[in-house]
């Protein structure tokens, strides 16, 4: 998240305009008398579900809160996100720092780089490393295997690593810091890993962020991992995800499985679009790092765990993950459950790496055959619970009636409340009722607290989209000079254009703005766009400035509505009268321009018709 969001989710545009005007609750919003220009009847308004504000009166504008404190304070965007940064106690990292952190990063890469050819040099040729090779040929792993993901051997000493390293120069303060060797008063310095079977973990750029060990005697632990480093979070990172991005985005499936062979054999027999979630259940940061390349997921669970409390648990959590906040208009948001989850069934006792040598067809089928994650709750729970007996049944049913009531979509929480009420025996219009009443439990209460100011981090995601078009193709200049700044709703969304307009290029345009807002610029220009010709790079540059136009009036239009039905409400008839005339005469500016706007739209279809 980038601070700007950040101060956004953890500040309320009421309290920040609270600071400078006195705020009086007007139905879903809060309104005053303009601090921007004089009025005797309150037309500024501040809209909370949005986190923005508007003056319908004369000076007609509104943005964020960033806008309203560049605008009241009559400062630069920098200066206010200074002060607003500061309200909410969110830390700005100076460039300085944030320059020192990647270096030292870029350190660690480095240093791991240089374990991994080392463990890796050692497999290959040492004589005491025979026991790891044996192990790599009894689990199947081909020379070829070996040598691409760059398979080690950690030997049997206390400092072999630490010796070799000190002598290529390295410190032993980063080799602490890298986990690489662990320091204690008694014994000084020792190699964390000995006689195991090294992996390293590369993150999504394929730099090596830490290692996974087996053992190769009866040590324990059996899996040991490097502990968590400045670049190394083992709940963020999904072992084979730099070999497996490209896969998963073309075939628009990631198969998640749990140990780091299963990856090796999966991707030696071709499955390329397998990864593993690092021995824990999948994480919700997992999940994240996943949906940037697809919304489809498979588990691959271990028919032993069927049922169990922590795997459901976990199933529970990457479900969260992939429920977004979705907002259809500009009042309020619901979320959904965007994607599918679904589960592959192993075969008891046996792990994908062994369903796949044995038979890559039946490893095929088995994917084939996922069942979507609420199929998979209602069989474990049917597994796990005896439903001839009346008690059981109402734990089934207590078990199951929140998860089914959580789906978004009517027409498929229908279907499982019918499967639901098959199963238990209960008329499917009492368990409806059941599900409706149900008071939320305290993982649904923590849920929504949490859900709810994220809300307010939506983004503006056409904004965005725009934008990007505009800094990655220079030849739509002409073209995006017909967008108003007024269209960007975010104010560090209205900044970049504002700097675009004014700068020949995207490198001069960093020179012309405030570098706290360099780190947006950067992920729009960064951002992959599909390609596109130059005849549809116009038409989507101009569709995307003909909705952002008509969101802007028909949000106007909608809010004005909103005010004179309060109006109405408050049953003061001539705050009624003369509300409903200001805002009429306002109104039909919108009105025209949506007007206008919708014949461009039917102008514009006709075109791409012929
Ligand atoms: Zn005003």
């Amino acid at each position: 998240m980038s601070v700007i969001d950040e101060i956004k989710q953890r500040l309320d545009i009421v309290d920040v305009v609270s600071d400078y005007i006195t705020l009086q609750k007007s139905g879903r919003s809060f309104k005053a008398l303009c601090p921007f220009h004089t009025e005797k009847t309150p037309s500024f308004f501040v809209f909370p579900e949005r986190q923005s504000w508007h003056c319908f009166g004369s000076c007609g504008v509104g943005g964020d809160v960033f806008s309203f404190v560049i605008k009241k304070e009559g400062v630069e965007f920098g200066e206010a996100l200074r002060i607003l940064a500061q309200r909410a106690g969110v830390t700005l990292v100076s460039k300085q720092k944030e320059k020192r952190e990647d270096k030292e990063a870029e350190r660690l890469y480095q240093l791991n780089e240089a374990t991994a050819q080392y463990y890796h040099k050692l497999l290959l040729d040492s004589k005491d490393a025979e026991i790891a090779r044996s192990h790599l040929k009894k689990r199947g792993i081909s020379q070829e295997s070996t040598e691409s993901f760059q398979l080690g051997f950690s030997p049997n000493s206390w400092d072999a690593l630490y010796q070799h390293m000190l002598a290529r120069g390295y410190k032993r303060d980063e080799l602490v810091r890298a986990g690489l060797v662990m320091e204690k008063e008694d014994w000084g310095v020792r190699d964390l890993f000995r006689n195991r079977l090294m992996i390293p973990i590369r993150n999504e750029q394929g730099s090596i962020a830490g290692f996974g060990a087996r053992a190769l005697d009866d040590s324990t632990p059996k899996y040991l991992n490097s502990p968590q480093t400045a670049v190394f979070d083992k709940s963020g990172i999904l072992y084979g995800i730099d070999r497996a991005k490209r896969a998963i985005r073309e075939q628009g499936l990631a198969i998640i499985v749990e140990g780091y062979i299963d990856v090796i054999i999966a991707h030696q027999y071709g499955f390329s679009n397998v990864v593993a979630s690092m021995g824990t259940s999948l994480t919700p940061k997992q999940v994240v790092l996943t949906k940037r390349l697809t919304t489809n997921i498979s588990l691959a669970l271990d028919a032993d765990a069927a049922g169990d409390e922590a795997t459901l648990r976990g199933l529970d959590v990457a479900r969260e993950a992939f429920t977004e906040e979705k907002s259809p208009d500009w009042l309020g948001s619901t979320s959904k459950l965007v994607g599918n989850l679904k589960i592959i069934h192993l075969p008891r006792g046996k792990d994908p790496d062994e369903v796949i040598r044995e038979s890559p067809e039946n490893w095929r089928k088995l994917v084939d055959e996922a069942l979507p994650v609420m199929d998979y709750f209602l069989e474990a729970v049917t597994l796990k619970l005896d439903l001839s007996k009346e008690g059981q049944r109402a734990a089934a049913a207590e078990q199951l009636l929140p998860r089914i009531s959580e789906i978004a979509d009517s027409v498929e929480r229908e279907l499982y409340l019918k499967r639901l009420a098959n199963l238990v025996g209960v008329d499917e219009r009492v368990l409806a009722g059941k599900a409706a009443r149900r008071k939320p439990t305290q993982r649904e209460r923590s849920k929504k607290a949490v859900s709810l100011p994220s809300a307010k981090v939506l983004g503006h995601p056409l904004e965005e989209y725009c934008l990007s078009l505009l800094f990655q193709h220079p030849e739509l200049r002409d073209e995006g000079q017909k967008l108003s700044p007024d269209y960007f709703e975010g104010t560090e969304n209205s900044e970049l254009f504002l700097a675009w307009r004014a700068s020949p290029d995207v490198e001069s345009l960093r020179q012309n703005l405030d570098a706290s807002l360099w780190e947006h610029l950067d992920s729009l220009v960064t951002r992959e766009l599909p390609p596109a010709t130059n005849k549809e790079l116009e038409t989507a540059l101009a569709d995307c400035t003909r909705r952002l136009r008509g969101q802007r009036l028909r949000m106007i239009k909608a809010m004005e509505e909103m005010l004179i039905l309060e109006a109405a409400s408050e049953g003061d008839k001539n705050v009624i009268k003369e509300r409903v005339e200001t805002i009429l005469q306002k109104a039909l500016e919108p009105s025209m321009q949506l007007r206008d706007l919708f014949e461009e739209e039917e102008r514009a279809r006709k075109g791409a018709k012929q």
